[in-house]
């Protein structure tokens, strides 16, 4: 009975922080790891990069395939975000919808904004398939990089974040803007 009371916890667990769809870290979750992981930063006065993702014109593809093929384009996108952000002070969500949240913990500066030009460059060229068609997609990342101060919390990051994907996308998507 315990072992089974053991499995069932943990299970539940897992779903509790756990997106449905794509099996990525819901935003409850992110939200939670990302303020402790900004908390080290803020300590070990590291670097702690936001970056939030936006799929570019979703609501076509939903339109025009039908929701499944938009539901198969956002796992799609999951198995991708989740090969990219692997290292130890990477953390990757689905914010809601079609926006994607990440985190990444110290590195450089000179390397973030590569890092993330290269996560754009792989969604351009890893067209989303399911058999009938193929389909590429391209999102626009705004991201906000810096060593926490000792007010800023991980709702500033966002929020700057934030600006920086609304500069992307009117500068014509599928593109990185950042403050680096
Ligand atoms: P933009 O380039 O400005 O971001 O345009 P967009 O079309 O991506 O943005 P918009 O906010 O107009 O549309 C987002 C769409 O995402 C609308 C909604 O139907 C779709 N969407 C949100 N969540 C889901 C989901 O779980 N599954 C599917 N299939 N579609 C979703
Ligand atoms: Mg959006
Ligand atoms: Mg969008």
């Amino acid at each position: 009975l315990n072992r089974a009371l053991n499995k069932a916890n943990s299970l539940l667990h897992e779903a509790s922080i756990t997106d449905t769809l794509t099996h990525l870290n819901n935003r409850g979750h992110f939200i939670v790891r990302a303020t402790a992981a900004l908390e080290t930063c803020r300590q070990q006065r590291q670097r702690f990069t936001l970056a939030m993702i936006d799929v570019d014109h979703f609501k076509p593809i939903n339109d025009r395939e039908g929701h499944m093929f938009g539901d198969h384009c956002l796992v799609h996108l999951a198995g991708i975000l989740n090969t990219h952000f692997q290292r130890a002070g990477d953390l990757v969500a689905r914010y809601g919808g079609e926006e994607f949240i990440a985190h990444i913990a110290g590195g450089e500066s000179d390397g973030i904004r590569t890092f993330l030009e290269e996560l754009r460059l792989k969604v351009r060229e890893t067209p989303a398939q399911d058999g009938k068609r193929a389909y590429g997609l391209t999102v626009s990342i705004g991201f906000h990089s810096a060593v926490p101060q000792s007010e800023e919390t991980l709702e500033d990051f966002i929020r700057h974040a934030d600006n920086r994907l609304y500069e992307a996308k009117r500068s014509g998507r599928d593109c990185v803007a950042g403050n680096l």
